[in-house]
């Protein structure tokens, strides 16, 4: 059984580097750029792979994987870039970028060419699981992403990834519920919902939604000889959502503390 201790280490790392960077000098740096649907994160590590700096931001230029908003995507990126120049007093000039898998043939270009566009040169364009795995180093078992607009599910054997599969269903759709339920707007109950202390109170009202993304689940590992189920992405910071994914799957479920940055991390490292 995988530990998640070096995973839990080097995104506790990344999240302390968010709030004050490393300014020691590195002899190259390693940036992961990734764009989700609701998120854009940057992460920074050094020479020895270790987190320097980060930044994230909120934003709505990418959907279900399709960038949507071209000329804002290429604009929040070259912000976050010169924020973390800036912090680091050195320019980075590589990155590393991912896409939800399936969507190579569609949108893959278009990633690259933001992140391009954003003044980085790109050295690798990974499938979102390969690069969480870089990081969580799963051997067998699945790896569930539930991000903004999309939940991916990978299956691994012996450390490769031999299917994979990206649903529409995210917290975006969990926003809405708590939107619906407590008659907030949609940005009022997306704050609302990140909140942890509310976690407890809207976890049975997110119950159905929960349930949903387990039969997604179910639906795709079926065939499969899954005995572990590996959560990451934004929305798997919902306190007990393991609990009741692992009820609906009868898959014994984990999470790495913080499962929102994995996906950005695994990137940076594949730089
Ligand atoms: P996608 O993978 O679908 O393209 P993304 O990469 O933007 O999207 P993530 O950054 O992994 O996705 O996750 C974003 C989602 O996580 C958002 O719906 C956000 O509301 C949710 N989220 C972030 N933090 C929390 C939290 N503390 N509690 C609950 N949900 C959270």
């Amino acid at each position: 059984e995988i530990t998640f201790d070096s995973c839990n280490q080097l995104v506790s790392q990344f999240e302390a580097v968010v709030k004050n960077p490393v300014r020691e000098r590195s002899s190259v740096y390693y940036t992961g750029v990734d764009l989700g649907t609701a998120c854009v994160v940057v992460a920074v590590l050094d020479e020895n792979f270790r987190p320097v700096a980060g930044a994230y931001r909120y934003a709505d230029v990418v959907r279900d994987g399709m960038v949507v908003d071209y000329i804002g995507a290429i604009r929040i990126v070259r912000e976050l870039k010169a924020e973390l120049e800036e912090k680091l007093d050195t320019e980075l000039l590589y990155a590393a970028a991912a896409i939800p898998p399936g969507t190579d043939s569609l949108d893959g270009g278009a990633i690259k060419n933001v992140v391009q566009g954003a003044g980085f040169e790109i050295t690798a364009l990974l499938d979102e699981p390969t690069a969480a795995n870089a990081v969580l180093k799963i051997q067998n078992g699945a790896v569930v992403d539930i991000g903004g607009g999309t939940t991916g599910i990978s299956i691994l054997k012996d450390g490769k990834v031999v299917y994979v599969a990206d649903e529409p269903t995210g917290g975006t759709h969990f926003s809405l519920v708590v939107s619906g339920a407590y008659n907030l707007s949609f940005s009022e109950a997306e704050l609302y919902k990140r909140k942890e202390e509310n976690h407890k109170e809207l976890l049975p009202v997110l119950k159905p939604v929960i349930e949903k993304v387990a039969s997604i689940i179910n639906r795709h590992i079926k065939g499969y000889d899954v005995d572990e189920i590996y959560l990451v992405g934004g929305t798997c910071c919902l306190a007990g959502i393991e609990t009741i994914i692992e009820k609906q799957t009868g898959i014994h479920t984990r999470k790495p503390d913080n499962p929102m940055f994995v996906t950005p991390l695994g990137i940076a490292f594949s730089c």
